[in-house]
C-alpha cells in the first residue's frame, strides 16, 4: 500500500511528540494528529481568563529526562525550568507549621520542630532512597525484559538487572523490594515519628492513586516522585516558566524543525489493519492518512478498544487490556485569585517561603486514611488532601501584575459516584475545599477571581484519559515494567505489526518524562 508517511502519531502528548521528534531526527516522514486544537495532552498551559495563562492539568515538573531536554535543544525553544526552594509547606491545625526543601539546613531545622530524632533520620531516608533510585533509575530509559521470553538478549538484560540489585548491597536491597511492592504507610512510621512529617512525605504516596498510604503499591507512587531532577539537582521540583505547556510546545518546535508535520483538530477515530498490518488511521471525519508505521500516544483503552475491530486482536491479549485498571483519585481545581493566600501560621503580606512549594493540606496519615474510606464507598473525600501550588510565585508571565493562578490537586474522587453525579457534586466539592482552604488562610475565599473544577469525568472528556486516570493506567506493580500496558508487550510493539505504543501508558508510566516516548522511538528505529 502506498504511504504518504513513514510513521503516523497519534495523540500530541508530550510523550508523543517525543517520539515524533526522534523519529523526524532519523529522518522519518512523521505525521502528527492531534484531536484537540492545541499539542501536549496533560502537560499544556491555556489561557482560561484573560491574562491568566493556566497550567489546566500537570503543574510541577522533575521527571522530564535530561538526555530529551539535551537531545532536543529544548531550552533553544524556549524550556526553562524555575527551582522551587522550598518545595514543601504544610501548615497544621495547632499554628505551627513545617517547611521543607532543597536547603538541608532549614529542612533540618524544620523538622526539629517536631522532632530531632526525625531530623537526623532524614538525610539517611533520603540516601537509601537514592541508592535505590540508583538502581532503577537506569531502567527508565530502558525497554523492560519480557520474562516469558528465553531469547539472549532477554536473558543477557535480566541478568544484568540482577546484578546490579546484588550491588545495591542486601539491606538496600531489601528496602528496594519494600519500596516495589509495599506499602509507604509502614515504611515512613519506620524511619519517623512526627506525624507532620510522615503526612507530609505520604502525599506523594497517595498523589494520583485511588489508594491510602497503608495500601500495597504506594511505596513505589511515593518512590517515583524522587527520581526526577531540577537542573540537575535529584529529587527537586520546579515550575516550568510560562507553565508546563512550556514542555510540550519545545519539543513539538523541535519535532518541527527536524521536519514532522503536526496537525491538530485531527481526531482519529480509526487505525487501519489489514492481514495483520496496520497501515494508516482514519479521521472521525473520514479523511484516510497512510503510513508504514502508526504509533499511539493514547491510553491502551482508547487505542485497543476504542480505535481498533476486536476481530483484529488476539482474544487474551484484549482481555488484558480490558483488566488495566483505570480508577482515579483526584479532581483538580484551577483558582485565579488577586493576592496570594495568606495562613494563619505564618502572617504576612505578598508572597513568602511558603507561596514557592507545594501547599499540603493534610495534617496526618489517619487524615488521608478517612478521606479514602469515604471515596472507597462512592463518595468524594468530605476532608480531602489538598496540594496547592502557586507557580505565579516564581513566574510572573503567567498572571497580570498583583493577581495569581492557584493550582489544586485534590483527592478522592472516584469517577463513579455513588446516587449522584459529578455535574450535580462538582460545585459542592470545591465549595467544601475553598472551606477548608479558608480554615488554614482566612481571606482566600473572597480573594477568588475564577475557578474551574474538573473532576475525573470532565479530565475523561478534555484529555481522553480513560476513567480520569491521570497516568493513563494505574502504577501499581501489577501494570509496571515488564507488564505495562500488559505482559508481553512491554516493549512498545503490539500485536498488530507497524502498531506500537508511546504514551504513559508504556513503562516507565505516568508524569511528564518523555521516557515512554523515547524508548519508543528506540524500538521504532530498532525495527527499521
Ligand atoms: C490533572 C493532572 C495533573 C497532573 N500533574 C502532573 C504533574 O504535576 N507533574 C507530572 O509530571 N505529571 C503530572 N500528571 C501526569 C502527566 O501529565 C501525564 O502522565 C503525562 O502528561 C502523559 O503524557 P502522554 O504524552 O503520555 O499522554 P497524554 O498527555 O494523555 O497525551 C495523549 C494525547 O493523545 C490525544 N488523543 C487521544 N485520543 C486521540 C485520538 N483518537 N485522536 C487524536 N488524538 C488523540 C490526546 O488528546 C492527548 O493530547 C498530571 C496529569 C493530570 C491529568
Amino acid at each position: 500500500m502506498p504511504s504518504n508517511y513513514d510513521a503516523i502519531i497519534i495523540g500530541a502528548g508530550h510523550n508523543g511528540l517525543v517520539t515524533a521528534a526522534y523519529l523526524a531526527k532519523a529522518g522519518y516522514r512523521v505525521l502528527v494528529l492531534e484531536r484537540r486544537e492545541l499539542v501536549g495532552g496533560c502537560c499544556i498551559t491555556e489561557e482560561l481568563w484573560p491574562g491568566f495563562k493556566v497550567s489546566t492539568a500537570a503543574y510541577v515538573n522533575s521527571l522530564l529526562r535530561p538526555e530529551i531536554i539535551r537531545d532536543l535543544e529544548l531550552k533553544k525553544y524556549g524550556f526553562e525550568m524555575l527551582p522551587r526552594s522550598p518545595s514543601s509547606f504544610t501548615p497544621f491545625p495547632d499554628g505551627r507549621y513545617l517547611m521543607m526543601g532543597p536547603d538541608k539546613e532549614m529542612t533540618h531545622n524544620e523538622i526539629a520542630k517536631f522532632s530531632k530524632k526525625d531530623a537526623e533520620a532524614y538525610p539517611k531516608y533520603e540516601d537509601m532512597l537514592t541508592r535505590v533510585a540508583d538502581f532503577l533509575e537506569p531502567m527508565l530509559t530502558q525497554t523492560p525484559p519480557n520474562p516469558f521470553s528465553m531469547s539472549l538478549g532477554n536473558l543477557w538484560q535480566l541478568g544484568k538487572m540482577g546484578w546490579n540489585f546484588k550491588a545495591m548491597g542486601q539491606a538496600v536491597a531489601g528496602e528496594a523490594v519494600e519500596i516495589l511492592t509495599g506499602a509507604a504507610r509502614p515504611i515512613l512510621d519506620r524511619w519517623f515519628e512526627s506525624e507532620q512529617l510522615k503526612a507530609t512525605i505520604a502525599t506523594d504516596a497517595v498523589i494520583g492513586a485511588f489508594a491510602p498510604p497503608s495500601h500495597p503499591g504506594t511505596a513505589y507512587v511515593l518512590f517515583h516522585h524522587v527520581m526526577g531532577e531540577c537542573n540537575g539537582v535529584r529529587g527537586v521540583w520546579g515550575y516550568v516558566r510560562g507553565g508546563m505547556g512550556t514542555v510540550s510546545n519545545s519539543i513539538a518546535s523541535a519535532a518541527k524543525s527536524y521536519g514532522a508535520e503536526i496537525r491538530t483538530n485531527a481526531d482519529v477515530g480509526k487505525i487501519l489493519v489489514k492481514d495483520g498490518y496496520a497501515y494508516g488511521v482514519a479521521l472521525k471525519d473520514g479523511t484516510e492518512f497512510l503510513a508504514s508505521r502508526v504509533i499511539s500516544g493514547a491510553d491502551a483503552h482508547v487505542t485497543f478498544v476504542k480505535l481498533m475491530d476486536a476481530k483484529d486482536l488476539p482474544a487474551d491479549f484484549l482481555s488484558a487490556i480490558n483488566r488495566i485498571d483505570y480508577s482515579s483519585a483526584t479532581v483538580k481545581i484551577n483558582v485565579a485569585v488577586d493576592r496570594p493566600p495568606q495562613f494563619k501560621c505564618l502572617p504576612g503580606e505578598g508572597i513568602g517561603p511558603q507561596h514557592h512549594g507545594t501547599m499540603h493540606i493534610c495534617p496526618d496519615q489517619d487524615y488521608i486514611e478517612h478521606a479514602y474510606d469515604d471515596a472507597k464507598y462512592g463518595r468524594w473525600s468530605r476532608n480531602p488532601m489538598i496540594e496547592c501550588t502557586m507557580a505565579t510565585a516564581l513566574d510572573n508571565t503567567l498572571a497580570p501584575p498583583g493577581k495569581h493562578i492557584v493550582s489544586m490537586f485534590v483527592q478522592y474522587a472516584p469517577y463513579h459516584l455513588k446516587d449522584t453525579t459529578w455535574e450535580v457534586e462538582k460545585d459542592k466539592f470545591a465549595d467544601r475545599v475553598f472551606d477548608i482552604v479558608e480554615e488554614y488562610a482566612p481571606g482566600f475565599k473572597s480573594s477568588v477571581l475564577h475557578r474551574i473544577v474538573i473532576p475525573p469525568p470532565d479530565m475523561e472528556r478534555m484529555w481522553g484519559i480513560t476513567g480520569g486516570n491521570i497516568m493513563q493506567g494505574s502504577m501499581s506493580l501489577s501494570n509496571m515494567a515488564s507488564f505495562r500496558p500488559v505482559a508481553g508487550y512491554a516493549n512498545y510493539r503490539t500485536p498488530v505489526k507497524g502498531l506500537y505504543m508511546c504514551g504513559a501508558a508504556t513503562h516507565p508510566g505516568g508524569g511528564v518524562m518523555g521516557a515512554c516516548g523515547l524508548n519508543a522511538a528506540r524500538e521504532i528505529l530498532r525495527d527499521g
